[in-house]
């Protein structure tokens, strides 16, 4: 997968480009990840991006010109894979699991980060897509941006080791529940010992107990998603057991 991110602080990726699984899946050639400063692209002689709004108002808003330039320019490098441009905003649709797992699917997606109040409308002719990653504001795409590149590249092939997988993390499994608790050595740790269960081998019995312990995360801590998955009749009841207390 090849993702192109525009911005106008191309050095805000530097660290998240070379470290961790990321940037070793850059290294090996599994993800290929190009930042392009939308400043370069200004043809105003101070190379700025960004103006007052019209209709007045408070904050900048930026210049349709530089983004548009670097839009087509971008999009040319290797034009037989057109990329899916995505603008990253607190007014787009929410990145969920499934938001993620689809983008996976493009070959190619294009991230532009917005600043100031956001973007001159305009540029929305050349946007497929606005996406948020959740109901708050920040003050740049660059975090979005990221966000975004980190959870689509676990779909990369080759980006996760052998010993990691999409599909046993919260949202994916038992069909959409959170993850149960973990543990791992010792056994005993400040008095704390870890479940019995997870000790004895028996993995049907580690099983249902991981499975009990999810939809008790899920309850506690996000009911919503209980809608999606299909409960036998004994966890429906630990479930109305759980939201009575
Ligand atoms: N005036 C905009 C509004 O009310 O929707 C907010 C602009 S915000 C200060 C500046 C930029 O940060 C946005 O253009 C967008 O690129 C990015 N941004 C802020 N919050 C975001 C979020 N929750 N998800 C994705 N991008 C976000």
């Amino acid at each position: 997968m090849r993702i192109d991110i525009l911005t106008i602080f191309p050095e805000m990726f530097t660290s998240v480009l070379s470290s961790s699984i990321c940037g070793k899946a850059i290294d090996r050639g599994n993800l290929q990840v190009f930042t392009h400063n939308i400043r370069d692209y200004s043809q105003n002689k101070h190379k700025n991006t960004d103006d007052y709004p019209f209709g007045g108002g408070a904050g900048m808003v930026m210049l349709a010109q530089p983004i548009f330039d670097c839009i087509e320019a971008v999009k040319h490098i290797e034009s037989e894979k057109a990329p899916y441009v995505i603008m990253m905003s607190p007014r787009g649709k929410t990145l969920t699991q499934d938001k993620v797992q689809e983008l996976a699917n493009h070959e190619r997606l294009m991230l532009l980060c917005g600043h100031y109040e956001g973007i001159d409308e305009r540029v929305m002719e050349l946007v497929h897509e606005e996406i948020s990653i959740g109901d708050y504001v920040l003050t740049g795409g660059e975090i979005p941006a990221m966000v975004l590149l980190d959870c689509v590249s676990r779909y990369v092939d080759g980006v996760l080791g052998s010993c990691e997988s999409v599909d046993d993390e919260s949202f994916t499994l038992f069909g959409g529940l959170l993850e149960y608790p973990q543990y791992t050595r010792p056994s005993e740790f400040r008095g704390m010992s870890v479940p019995e269960v997870l000790l004895n081998g028996n993995h049907a019995e580690i099983n249902k107990w991981r499975r009990q312990q999810a939809i008790i995360k899920t309850v506690q801590n996000r009911p919503d998603l209980l809608k999606r998955v299909e409960l036998t009749k004994s966890e429906q009841e630990l479930v109305d057991s759980i939201l009575k207390k």
